[in-house]
């Protein structure tokens, strides 16, 4: 059953329905479109493949070049690519990485985007886009980036390893924890993230107890979406900053990172705003609510310490200066010695202070 989502952002279409190859090909010609570029990785060409293979006539080609960050030489060949075969319109099965290409194609272009999320990290929901140039990552909010059409299929989230959906719903809550204390929340937005939060700490447990439950998977696929809706929305903070940081400058995975960040960038900020993060204490027990998403995250299996990312203990001071050179909204006032002991207990997996 077709289940279209009412959308926070106007002119998103958004569909929660199991067995997406049934409604492709209606929605690549509801948007007009004739000749679709399908994106992937190389890793799910295997999906991208299937998904040309059901647009039959209306596939243009396949490009399964795409990589973390949004490397701009990887933009630039998709381009060629897309004007080669004369794309009219943008497919994306994948994760973050995936649908950074098509946004990143669809703000050169203009061609309008169907997204098919696999992970949770949310960036269907969002208009903005990371890119990575000469080593430096850089981030622009534009409307052409925003997809057009989001196509949530549980079956396409149900191949996600376990350490991976843990890591990544970890990554979602992030953009719905910090949406709490944004500084230009809403009564609406602060609703979304709570119900994206809900939706995790239900559904989680019960993805994990059984991966192929496609109705949990499909609680845990709204969840994604109210959580990269938000992100979309208001302004990240302190979590954000961090991540990017150690994401960029010392290439630790996105959602990994994100996972053993969060409780401490969380429990840092509960200082100043314990009584806007008292949603997560609420669902998930406790009364600091970045030791209660600590020890919801070592309850998962999720990966606790940076040190077994391959962060080096003496890159900390570093990590530590990058993240407060520039100043930027959050709740707790941002110190460098600070950080530098948050970044410590992320490092050794110490619960935050
Ligand atoms: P990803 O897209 O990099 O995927 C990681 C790996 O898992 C890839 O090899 C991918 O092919 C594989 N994979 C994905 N889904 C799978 C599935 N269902 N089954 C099997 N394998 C699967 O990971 P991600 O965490 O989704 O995305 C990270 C990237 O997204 C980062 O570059 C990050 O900056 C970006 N991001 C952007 C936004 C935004 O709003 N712009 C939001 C969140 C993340």
């Amino acid at each position: 059953m077709t289940q279209e989502a009412e959308t926070a952002t106007d002119g998103v279409r958004v569909v929660f329905q199991a067995g997406v190859k049934d409604i492709l090909v209606a929605e690549t010609q509801r948007l007009g479109a004739k000749n679709a570029l399908v994106l992937s990785t190389p890793q799910q060409s295997d999906a991208a493949l299937e998904m040309a293979e059901t647009l039959g006539e209306l596939a243009a080609g396949v490009f399964c070049q795409a990589a973390m960050h949004t490397p701009v030489t990887v933009t630039e060949a998709a381009m060629a690519h897309a004007k080669e075969v004369a794309a009219d319109c943008i497919i994306s099965i994948g994760g973050g990485s995936t649908i950074g290409l098509g946004k990143a194609i669809a703000y050169r272009t203009g061609l309008p985007q169907i997204v098919i999320p696999t992970t949770y990290a949310g960036s269907e929901a969002t208009p903005i886009l990371g890119q990575t140039e000469n080593g430096i990552k850089t981030t622009l909010s534009h409307p052409e980036v925003l997809p057009e059409v989001i196509l949530y299929d549980p079956e396409r989230v149900a191949t996600l390893p376990v350490a991976m959906t843990v890591t990544s719903a970890l990554n979602a809550m992030a953009h719905a924890a910090e949406a709490l204390y944004a500084r230009d929340r809403t009564e609406k937005t602060v609703h979304l993230a709570i119900d994206g939060l809900k939706a995790f700490v239900g559904g989680l447990p019960r993805v994990l107890a059984a991966p192929t439950d496609l109705a949990a998977r499909a609680e845990t696929q709204r969840g994604a979406w109210a959580c990269g809706t938000v992100l979309g929305q208001v302004g990240m903070a302190l979590h954000h900053k961090l991540c990017h940081t150690l994401g960029g400058s010392f290439d630790l995975p996105h959602a990994e990172t994100h996972a053993i960040v969060l409780p401490h960038a969380i429990a840092y900020n509960a200082r100043a705003a314990a009584t806007e993060l008292l949603p997560i204490c609420d669902l998930l027990g406790g009364e600091n609510a970045g030791r209660a998403l600590y020890d919801f995250a070592q309850k998962l299996g999720a990966p606790l310490a940076l040190r077994d990312l391959g962060l080096k203990e003496e890159d900390l001071d570093r990590a530590a200066e990058l993240a407060t050179t520039k100043p930027y909204p959050n709740p707790q006032p941002v110190t460098r010695d600070d950080i530098r002991a948050l970044l410590q207990a992320a490092w050794a997996g110490t619960p935050p202070a």
